[in-house]
């Protein structure tokens, strides 16, 4: 059996907007329903638009977003399960040292006034992981080394590191507490393509060396996929389709998933032409279509679409798709789908 680091149960995540006086004020559902598992050691990709909900979830497993509706448990390679929306004091400063996050932006993550040392060691103070300031040391110069930064740099300032070497000590201080469960949100978007695959390959050996779980929040699905064990897209707040990488690319079984895929960017005019191109904005989460929320883009819609939101149904081992008609679906780049606009 699998063993799950980060087990998630019908997960809805709500923001009420404003008081009206009368009737119910509006929320916004930014994750409506997630169900998910990350098995211990995973390197899981977590996709969508911008305004998917996949940075909510993300840091709905970290415990700083709240949970409205649902569970999630994160278990650590010692055996302790965190219940995440609720936490006593005690709980949640263990689990602060357990479950860490890589911020998207290397360039406004690190405070321009404290040193790199400083920046690293700041995790270890406020935990109070260290008895005596050699130990924090110590552990910031193992750690920095880890992260391929050089130690002689520790005494310097942000400002005079490149973007890469800036996410290394972004990298290195949500590692120095030792943590299981590591939350990388968009953590290579900001880079050069160059860079990004340096860091990629830094993360992934990171992962393997610590024995690390990893959810790899992106909206490029073409970084995902040569990162990642297992990916999930996500489209308004709910899981669409889940699958290994190669599987997904292959033989996607969800048309949003099918255009992300078609839009990646391509140098054959070939594959360029038959790219299909997804029409309109990602809904309003406050006020989401009917039946499947994809349905006001989706170029396979029809009448029991509009009414009937589609339940994830097993395609293939591992692999989960939410659509009536996902049957229908001809891989990407090769041929149209086989259903025919208006039919049922
Ligand atoms: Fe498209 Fe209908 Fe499938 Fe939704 S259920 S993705 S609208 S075909």
């Amino acid at each position: 059996m699998t063993d799950v680091a980060v087990a998630i149960r019908d997960l809805e995540v709500h923001y009420p907007l404003g008081r009206r006086l009368f009737g119910t004020a509006p929320v916004l559902r930014a994750v409506a329903g997630v169900t998910l598992d990350i098995p211990r050691g995973a390197f899981f990709g977590l996709v969508g638009e911008s305004g998917s909900g996949k940075t909510t979830l993300g840091r709905a497993a970290l415990g700083v977003a709240p949970v409205s509706v649902g569970q999630i448990r994160v278990t650590d390679s010692q055996g302790e399960v965190f219940d995440v929306a609720r936490l006593d004091r005690e709980t949640e400063r263990r689990f602060r040292r357990r479950a860490q996050l890589i911020f998207q932006d290397p360039y406004t993550a690190l405070s321009p006034r404290m040193t790199v040392r400083d920046i690293i060691a700041e995790p270890l103070e406020l935990m109070k992981l260290c008895k005596t300031r050699d130990e924090a040391n110590a552990r910031v110069r193992e750690i920095a080394a880890k992260c391929r930064l050089n130690v002689e740099y520790l005494r310097r300032f942000p400002h005079a590191f490149s973007g890469g070497q800036r996410q290394r000590i972004s990298i290195a201080r949500a590692l120095v507490t030792n943590p299981d469960f590591i939350v990388a949100d968009e953590s290579v978007a900001a880079l050069d393509v160059s860079i990004q695959a340096d860091i990629l390959n830094l993360l992934k050996q990171l992962q393997r060396d610590l024995g690390l779980t990893f959810l790899f929040i992106s909206h490029d699905l073409s970084v995902v996929a040569h990162t990642c064990d297992h990916v999930a897209v996500m489209y308004l707040g709910r899981i669409v389709e889940t699958a290994p990488p190669r599987r997904l690319f292959a033989t996607p079984r969800h048309p949003y998933t099918r255009a992300l895929i078609s839009a990646i960017p391509s140098l054959d005019p070939e594959n360029r032409a038959r790219a299909e191109r997804l029409t309109g904005e990602i809904p309003s989460p406050v006020n989401p279509p009917s039946g499947c929320t994809f349905h006001t883009r989706c170029p396979m819609a029809r009448d029991r679409c509009r009414v009937e939101a589609p339940q994830l149904r097993v395609m293939a081992d591992g692999h989960l798709a939410a659509c009536h008609f996902s049957e229908e679906l001809a891989p990407p780049g090769t041929t149209e789908p086989r259903s025919s606009q208006g039919a049922q």
